[in-house]
């Protein structure tokens, strides 16, 4: 009788939780936008540029504006010695509403050479959000001991309005095409969905990195004036989260996508022509 009482109560608070924890990163915005500020490239040390960007408070930058000095608002901004740990420290509550069941999405956006893949992936020894949500993705699992969790993933590039299967490129590297078509969906529980994308099951952090990597490699990239190697197409990373709740018997699906656009800079300034024109 006792434990029937206990496991009552523990189904209530563990609701409770949810619904608070959520509730407050609703409050903290559905929306949220940050800006992110790198420090000077080499070529722009040598060329003795001066810095434009004022830091004026934890959420307002000024710009030094050909019409004058203007101040921008955010939820939050990041300073050139803003590090990854710093960045990601924003977000990383967010990978507890993923395991609850909800939607996240992060993207980055700004122009060839910003800092967007630096921000949304990094590198080995600087890991950006990518490889931090996908440890922290699997240290909540871990931690979790009432779920019995799955993770698979798919990751797709838009590429000229074309919605492009990587994990099926690299499993047929040799064919020809892109595979079957593909189609974008809402699901019965207003979830975006992606008809025939190959869906691959991850059991561990390594695993989920690895494929990360594969397909980042089998991306359209392409060289302009800005950048000698920029992404000329919009990388999209979902990582899906099923958990069967013992206890409560039921199963939520969270979804993290991680989205890497495609610089957003004006075409003019580019010297981009023909093909790189048109992407
Ligand atoms: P984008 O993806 O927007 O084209 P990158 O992420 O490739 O830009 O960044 C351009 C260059 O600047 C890269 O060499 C990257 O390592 C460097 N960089 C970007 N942001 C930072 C940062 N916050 N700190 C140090 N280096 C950075």
């Amino acid at each position: 009788q006792s434990n029937a009482t206990l496991e009552k109560q523990y189904k209530e608070e563990m609701t409770l939780r949810k619904k608070y924890w959520n509730t407050i990163e609703d409050m903290k915005g559905k929306i949220r936008v940050y800006a992110r500020c790198r420090p000077f490239a080499k070529y722009e040390i040598e060329r003795g540029c001066s810095p434009v960007v004022r830091f004026a408070d934890d959420t307002t930058l000024e710009l030094n504006t050909a019409h004058g000095l203007k101040e921008f608002a955010f939820d939050a901004v990041f300073d050139p010695e803003s590090t990854q740990g710093a960045v990601f420290e924003d977000t990383r509550n967010l990978i507890q509403s993923c395991l609850d069941g909800y939607n996240v999405c992060i993207f980055a956006y700004g122009q060839t050479g910003s800092g967007k893949t630096f921000t949304m992936t990094g590198s080995d020894s600087l890991p950006g959000l990518t490889p931090r949500a996908i440890t922290e993705l699997f240290d909540g699992i871990a931690n979790t001991k009432t779920s019995e969790t799955k993770v698979t993933a798919y990751f797709v590039e838009l590429y000229n309005d074309q919605v492009v299967d990587l994990l099926w490129k690299l499993e047929n590297r040799t064919a020809k095409g892109d595979g079957p078509k593909l189609d974008i969906k809402v699901d019965s529980k207003k979830m975006v969905f992606v008809k025939n994308v190959t869906t691959k099951s991850v059991g561990s952090p390594s695993d989920l990195m690895e494929l990360f990597n594969a397909g980042n490699g089998m991306r359209h990239v392409g060289a302009t004036k800005m950048n000698a190697e920029s992404s000329r197409s919009h990388s999209i990373f979902s990582i899906l989260v099923e958990s069967y709740n013992t206890t409560t018997k039921k199963t939520s699906v969270g979804k993290l996508s991680l989205v890497d656009l495609a610089g957003s800079e004006r075409a003019d300034k580019t010297g981009a022509t023909a093909e790189r024109l048109k992407e």
